[in-house]
């Protein structure tokens, strides 16, 4: 490696390389370990001269846009990464044909167009990756298509030389490309496009970026549409209908917002992305016999877990067995001391049978959750709104009504997985409080909410046994 970098830093600026470098920030995901180096050429002879470099000491080297459409895993990429966001040498147009380097972003080359007056790039507006990123995947959005508008690309391949290809050449297909197999990389891309005004160019530009906004959860990061589509499916409608919107592992998760996208919500790794895709494709297998195939490219080295796997996810009808079960334990372990297990099976006969339970899953205005640690079953979240038992002392409230682990499984984060999905739940509604009801008694839970913004308002006495009550300290939050 070190002759390697010696002859890597005689051959381009030494600024241009870093050792050891995190890819996280090269990601729209935000995720991913380091490479072992990483260059930003910034013109096509630098790139060949690395290319040479490179050759020579038999290293093929992996390339990077903007990281919008990767998952990089958390052991990072070992070897050489080039990142081409910075090869920004050439934009001009001759006619109705523009020639840009692939370091562009699509928006810059869209919008470049626009003030030239030329139409055919609207569809790019929102696509967050490079040019060279969007050829090598032939992007495409809202019936419009890299392949519609590319008619040459330059690309350099591993010795180094340049080669020209023409429209003919390229092998597009559906997210695909020649470079997919031939490895070149894409330097420089010709586009043919038709004269047009630049404010109806404008407007549509804009029609699409806030439809975009609308559907898109583009305030998290993301690598945008996770799966590819499945033959006869939209993979988004699919997972939806499957009701895995909001299925995560650690900050990982289906948007709630849009079913297609897995978002990091912060801090998430690529171990609790990859846990989700892999959730999601084991139900949607499960329940319709759908292979969903992802669309984000997993690159690197794995990281082994050293931690258990928690996952979140919503209640169907067909869990309503093992929610009873679970409803039942978790019970059982906290009110045994105080009751025979005639008195708590009376109770869960009448409190979880399986036409309750239903009934709860189907009401639209509460939603259940469940907790796996490592694919067992362990918790379970109740959220409840519309008619909250506070409604008299707190308007317009968003209740946590149950959160409940499975005692050999506290600590191991599942009583927090399941408050921070309660508390995105109220955060995305429009909700002025969150509430719930702690045991006076559990001090511990009380000290927990407490970190979490929740101050005792009331206090709310239930019966336990004929000849005793118990009392619940009422703890609400402003959400405004
Ligand atoms: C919020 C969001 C919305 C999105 N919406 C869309 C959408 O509507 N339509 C769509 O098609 N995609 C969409 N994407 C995915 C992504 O933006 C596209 O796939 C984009 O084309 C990837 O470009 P990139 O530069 O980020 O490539 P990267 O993610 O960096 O790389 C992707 C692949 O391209 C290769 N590559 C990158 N640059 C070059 C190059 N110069 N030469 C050779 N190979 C290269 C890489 O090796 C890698 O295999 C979205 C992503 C996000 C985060």
């Amino acid at each position: 490696m070190n002759t390697l970098l010696e002859a890597l830093r005689q051959a381009v600026s030494a600024d241009r390389i870093q050792v050891d470098a995190e890819l996280a920030p090269y990601t729209t995901f935000q995720i991913g370990g380091p490479a072992d180096v990483l260059i930003l050429p910034r013109s096509v002879k630098e790139l060949q001269a690395i290319m040479r470099v490179l050759h020579s000491h038999q290293v093929e080297p992996f390339v990077l846009g903007l990281g919008s459409n990767v998952l990089i895993q958390d052991g990072g990429m070992r070897g050489v990464v080039l990142c081409l966001k910075e090869l920004q040498e050439e934009q001009h147009r001759n006619g109705t044909t523009i020639i840009m380097s692939a370091g562009y972003t699509l928006k810059e080359v869209s919008e470049y167009a626009q003030r030239e007056s030329l139409s055919g790039l609207e569809f790019a507006i929102g696509i967050p990756g490079s040019l060279g990123g969007a050829v090598f995947m032939n992007a495409g959005a809202y019936d419009g298509e890299m392949d519609q508008v590319v008619t040459g690309v330059d690309a350099v391949d591993m010795q180094g030389n340049l080669h020209h290809y023409n429209r003919e050449e390229l092998q597009f297909a559906y997210r695909h490309s020649r470079f997919h197999e031939n490895h070149e990389i894409i330097v420089r891309v010709t586009m043919e496009l038709q004269e047009g005004n630049p404010e109806d160019i404008q407007n549509r530009m804009d029609e699409l970026t806030e439809k975009r906004e609308s559907k898109q959860p583009l305030e998290h990061a993301s690598a945008g549409s996770t799966f590819k589509r499945p033959p006869g499916y939209y993979a988004g409608t699919l997972i939806d209908q499957t009701g895995l919107k909001g299925l995560s592992v650690g900050p990982a998760e289906v948007s709630m917002k849009h079913a297609g996208f897995v978002v990091n919500r912060g801090g998430a790794t690529a171990n609790d992305v990859l846990g989700v895709i892999h959730e999601v494709q084991k139900r949607i297998h499960a329940a319709h016999g759908v292979q969903l195939e992802p669309e984000v490219r997993i690159l690197g080295e794995a990281q082994e877990r050293t931690s258990s796997v928690v996952t979140v996810v919503r209640a169907q009808e067909v869990d309503i067995p093992a929610l009873s079960k679970l409803c039942a334990d978790t019970f059982r372990e906290t009110f045994s001391h105080d009751n025979t297990e005639e008195e708590l099976q009376a109770f869960f006969d009448e409190a979880y049978n399986h036409d309750v339970l239903k009934r709860e899953l189907e009401h639209d205005e509460s939603e259940t959750y469940l907790a796996y640690v490592d694919d067992v079953l362990t918790g379970y979240l109740k959220v409840n709104w519309g008619d909250a038992q506070t409604e008299h002392e707190l308007e317009n409230a968003f209740e946590v009504q149950r959160i409940y682990v499975l005692k050999a499984y506290q600590g191991y984060g599942v009583g927090r997985a399941l408050f921070d999905k309660a508390m995105r739940i109220a955060e995305s509604g429009d909700f002025a409080w969150a509430w719930l009801g702690v045991w006076e008694k559990n001090y511990k839970a009380q000290k927990f909410y407490g970190r979490y913004g929740f101050e005792k308002f009331s206090e709310h006495q239930f019966v336990v046994t004929p000849d005793k009550t118990d009392t619940d300290w009422l703890l609400k939050k402003s959400l405004r």
